[in-house]
């Protein structure tokens, strides 16, 4: 069997099976569920992969689920991941009524897209013509929501590390993939793209710690902590010009405690804020800055500021090699002119942190409408979210696996990964961390 044939085979198998893929990403629709917290449609995922002969290992990283097929453990290993966590969006029709969780980023299309990638591949027999194996992944808390969750979850030893691929490269499941393959959903007109890179992020929460008193009466006895914050976001915000442009710098704070009662001096005040960028080099130096500003604030006011610091996503890279593969069979699946390659988004995800450990590919496919993470966002087009993107998973799988894996090997022999495992983790746990500093002023 030519690698065409077979790629047309495991179409075959994925056509035949069409109702059943639907209904997978239907199910998980109804089921939203927060990062880490994705135990039903865990359950519901590690049961569909005993259905097709599959012998998944569950609750890895809490929730996560891994999967291996493929040639006795011999030749590369290529990951095809879905994540099983939503958003919370209360106002979205599919929303849960009692959390507010609800698919909002069409994540449960990504589960979807992965099954019946594994339905396809072990019902054509795909794994007899194939020189490597593949692990079917279903990975936990892609979006950095529920931070206190999160920040609990570590606090009692269940995690380190904010978001599911995080977690899971630092428990060692990723220790034996050497190559990586996932899907986003999207609302457009072309069928599919890739942007080339994309930002990483730092998560930065701070607390400016003042003195309560009246505010009509005595503000003078008062030392005010949202005029720290004030402060601060304009500091911040003079930094701007001395970022490059190529780093894309983008620091969004938001005030999410800003006093307790208007006739007293806000006595502790809270900010939240993202520091992100396209080179790890220049989010460390924005957060440098963002640091200085926050001290500069509370000197200047004479309060105390706590600064907290999580490691949140990587920048992201794309390999070429997988993403052209990709693109051609897009051409193949949809017809002439509809792929597109951009340069660079300034969004963020944790395809990034895995993208500096192996070639990694991370492209978008149609079907969605609405605004992304919006409370309108729906896959509308199922066939093309549901059941194209197993196909176009599952032919870039046989491309780079077919025969001796062939493909996949001239990749890996030429690869450079930007970090080893273990420089992921220090870097990750370097970042990690709250400084307290007192204003000199006071
Ligand atoms: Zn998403």
């Amino acid at each position: 069997m030519t690698r065409d044939e077979l790629k047309r085979a495991v179409c075959a198998a994925i056509d035949a099976r069409e109702d059943a893929i639907i209904e997978i990403g239907e199910s998980i629709l109804r089921q939203p569920e927060t990062g880490f917290r994705e135990h039903r449609t865990a359950a519901f995922v590690a049961e569909k992969m005993r259905e097709i002969g599959l012998q998944p290992q569950t609750g890895l990283a809490v929730t996560g689920i891994k999967a291996i097929a493929g040639s006795n453990g011999s030749g590369p290993t290529m990951a095809v991941l879905g994540e099983l966590d939503s958003l919370c969006i209360p106002g979205h029709p599919f929303a849960d009524s009692d959390t507010g969780a609800a698919h909002a980023c069409g994540h449960n299309a990504q589960v979807a897209g992965m099954l019946g990638t594994a339905i396809g591949l072990m019902q054509a027999g795909a794994f007899e013509h194939l020189g490597g194996n593949v692990a079917f992944m279903a990975v936990p808390a892609e979006e950095m929501i529920e931070v206190d969750y999160r920040l609990g979850l570590r606090e009692q030893g269940h995690i380190e590390f904010l978001t599911g691929k995080a977690e899971l490269i630092r428990l060692g499941h990723f220790d034996d993939v050497d190559l990586a393959l996932m899907c986003h959903t999207k609302n457009d007109t072309k069928a599919s793209h890739v942007a080339n890179s994309s930002n990483g992020a730092l998560i930065k929460r701070i607390r400016f710690l003042g003195r309560a008193a009246h505010a009509g009466g005595a503000p003078q006895k008062g030392i005010n902590a949202l005029n720290a914050a004030n402060l601060a976001m304009t500091a911040i915000a003079l930094q701007r010009e001395t970022f490059y442009d190529s780093d894309t710098i983008r620091i969004h704070p938001i005030i999410t405690h800003g006093g307790d009662a208007v006739s007293a001096v806000p006595a502790e005040v809270t900010m939240e804020t993202f520091v992100r960028g396209r080179t790890l080099e220049g989010i460390v130096d924005a957060n440098r800055k963002v640091d200085r500003c926050l001290r500069a604030a509370a000197m200047a006011i004479g309060c105390e500021v706590e600064i907290e610091t999580t490691a949140g996503y990587l920048p992201q890279n794309n390999d070429t090699t997988i993403t052209e593969l990709w693109g051609e069979n897009v051409k193949t699946l949809y017809g002439d002119n509809q792929f597109s390659v951009e340069e660079h988004r300034t969004g963020s995800t944790d395809m990034g942190d895995l993208g500096h450990l192996m070639p990694v590919s991370h492209p978008y496919i149609f079907g969605a409408s609405g605004v992304s993470h919006g409370a309108d966002y729906l896959l509308e087009d199922k066939e093309s979210v549901y059941v194209n993107m197993a196909k176009l998973l599952a032919m870039t799988v046989v491309d780079l696996l077919y025969g001796n894996a062939g493909e996949a090997q001239e990749l890996l022999r030429t690869a450079r990964p930007k970090l080893t495992k273990e420089e992921y983790l220090a870097f990750n746990r370097e970042m990690n961390g709250t400084e307290r500093f007192t204003g000199q002023a006071r």
